[in-house]
């Protein structure tokens, strides 16, 4: 089973690449971002909840974010593995998402980490604010404020997962398919060291 967390800053390109992973490993996409959009959109109790930090580009509480991926994990019981987009974000998020896969006998292969630079990120980001219409992507200080949330509270997960050797970094920049190359490459390595373990 190939369980990936695909990991980098807002704007980093995780939601473009794991759509092109999902086409070639044939995994089950989890994207806390679309969940919690989707509970938006749909106006349930956890959506409005959820509205307010999302807008203010701080994160979603853990508790929700935790009780929500633990749901869809279960619906995509027979998948034979899984992309965690946007999950874990924070260091609670990721001891229990540990937890919650050694409790199901599943495991994190790897951890993919897309590397940006600041500027790139908040360009995409503007960018993609234009046609997207997300309401995080609208304002330039909201999208600073998201990369500082990322510096602060997601990136130190790395030394979590490095300390397990699982941390992968991917050169993000770059043209979509080359970075998709890299990842590629970098996601082969542990799959047949999996298999051959
Ligand atoms: P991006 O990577 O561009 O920020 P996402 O779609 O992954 O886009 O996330 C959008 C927003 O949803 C985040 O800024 C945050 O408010 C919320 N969110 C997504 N995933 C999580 C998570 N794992 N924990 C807390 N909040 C989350």
């Amino acid at each position: 089973m190939l369980n990936i967390v695909l990991f980098g800053a807002p704007g980093a390109g995780k939601g473009t690449q794991a759509k092109k992973l999902v086409e070639k490993f044939h995994l089950a996409h989890l994207s806390t971002g679309d969940l919690l959009r989707g509970e938006i959109a749909a106006s349930t109790d956890l959506g409005k909840l959820a509205a307010e930090t999302i807008n203010r580009g701080e994160l979603a509480p853990d508790g929700m974010v935790i009780a929500m991926i633990a749901v869809y994990i279960d619906k995509a019981a027979n998948a034979s593995g899984f992309i965690f987009d946007g999950f874990p974000r924070t260091s609670l998020q990721a001891i229990a998402l540990d937890r919650m896969l050694e409790e199901r006998s599943m495991k994190v292969s790897g951890m993919f980490a897309l590397e940006v630079e600041n500027d790139e990120l908040i360009h995409r980001l503007q960018l993609r604010g234009k046609i997207s219409g997300r309401m995080d992507d609208q304002s330039t200080e909201i999208i600073e404020h998201r990369i500082k949330v990322y510096h602060k509270k997601t990136e130190p997960i790395i030394h979590y997962y490095s300390a397990q050797g699982k941390y992968f970094p991917v050169q993000g920049q770059g043209a979509e398919d080359e970075v998709f190359a890299r990842l590629n490459e970098a996601i082969f390595k542990i799959w047949r060291s999996q298999i051959s373990s």
